[in-house]
């Protein structure tokens, strides 16, 4: 029998030494809730898509973030759904906005919770597209800088209200620039840019738009979304967004682009988040519920060793 040097099994021998040399720890401090928060309901409203998900009246937003903070989730994004929609969002940025509202109300109850505000226009146009769209004959085009000139205004309206960070999630080109530099000049330079840098197109959404009633009216998002086709074309993206200033990158999806995340990752060593989409939840939901009942944590890595090894 050959003498071995090397014996990696010699740190697995027991939990105390996995721990010891565990290289990744997930704890609850890694994870954002998004919370759906409808000017329109009295009462929560369960996502059917969405099992356990639901949006919630403006009056119980704060009790909501009360109940996140008190299970040690340090922070929430903030997705709002209004009574009225229009051609120009203009209930996205306006001072009584739902997100605004929100915002006031999570800060005077969880002060130190870290509030996170969509951006976009798609709940708050009354066509569901994330920009300013134009006719032409038989062809829809969402206008950019027509569009970011909104998104600015959305930003600094949800600033003003007490956003700790602003998410943008449109991918409208130069949108991160501007942003940046608006909250500066408005005197908001610790509010931070969380950016969807690497926003792939996906059918992956599809429970989403329920849950926010944003489906779009026409078309597709294609034209500004990116092609899940493309991963040069994500580094360049998320290079372009930190250029203007964004703090933290987001892939999006997350299991489909893990590949991306971790492009990301190396190449600019920015912190890297991803967003784990209502379709990949759905799925390990309905694994769970209507696959045999299989556990969920069966579904999991951890859980693999004990479970599932033979
Ligand atoms: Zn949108």
């Amino acid at each position: 029998m050959r003498t071995l040097v090397h014996r990696p099994r010699r740190l697995r021998r027991s939990a105390a030494l996995r721990n010891l040399v565990r290289e990744t720890q997930l704890s609850v401090h890694d994870f954002v809730l998004p919370l759906f928060v409808s000017e329109k309901l009295d009462e929560r409203r369960a996502i059917s898509s969405m099992p356990g998900v639901f949006q919630i009246p403006l009056k119980q937003v704060s009790d909501e973030a009360r109940k996140a903070q008190d299970v040690g989730l340090q922070a929430v994004l903030l997705f709002g759904i209004p009574e009225n929609k229009d051609e120009q969002a203009s209930s996205a940025y306006s001072e009584n906005g739902i997100i605004q509202k929100a915002l006031r109300g999570i800060k005077s109850k969880c002060p130190d919770l870290v509030t996170i505000t969509d951006v976009c226009l798609c709940e708050y146009m009354s066509h569901g597209h994330c920009g300013v769209t134009r006719i032409d004959g038989d062809h829809f085009h969402v206008l950019n800088d027509e569009s970011v000139e909104l998104l600015v205004k959305t930003a600094l309206s949800h600033a003003a209200a007490g956003a700790d960070m602003v998410a943008p999630s449109d991918m409208m080109d130069g949108r991160i620039g501007a942003i940046r530099e608006a909250l500066d000049i408005a005197g908001f330079d610790q509010t931070g840019i969380m950016s969807y840098a690497a926003k792939f197109a996906s059918s992956f959404y599809g429970p989403f738009r329920e849950a926010a009633e944003s489906p779009p009216q026409f078309g597709d998002r294609r034209s500004y979304q990116m092609d899940f086709a493309n991963a040069n074309e994500a580094l360049r993206e998320v290079a372009l967004d930190i250029d203007e200033g964004a703090d933290i990158l987001m892939v999006k999806p997350a299991l489909p682009y893990l590949d991306i995340l971790w492009r990301v990752r190396e190449r600019f060593e920015k912190p890297t988040a991803v967003y784990h989409v209502s379709g990949e939840y759905a799925m390990v939901k309905s694994a769970v519920i209507d696959q045999n009942g299989w556990p969920l944590e069966y579904l999991s890595r951890r859980a693999f060793p004990f479970d599932a090894c033979s």
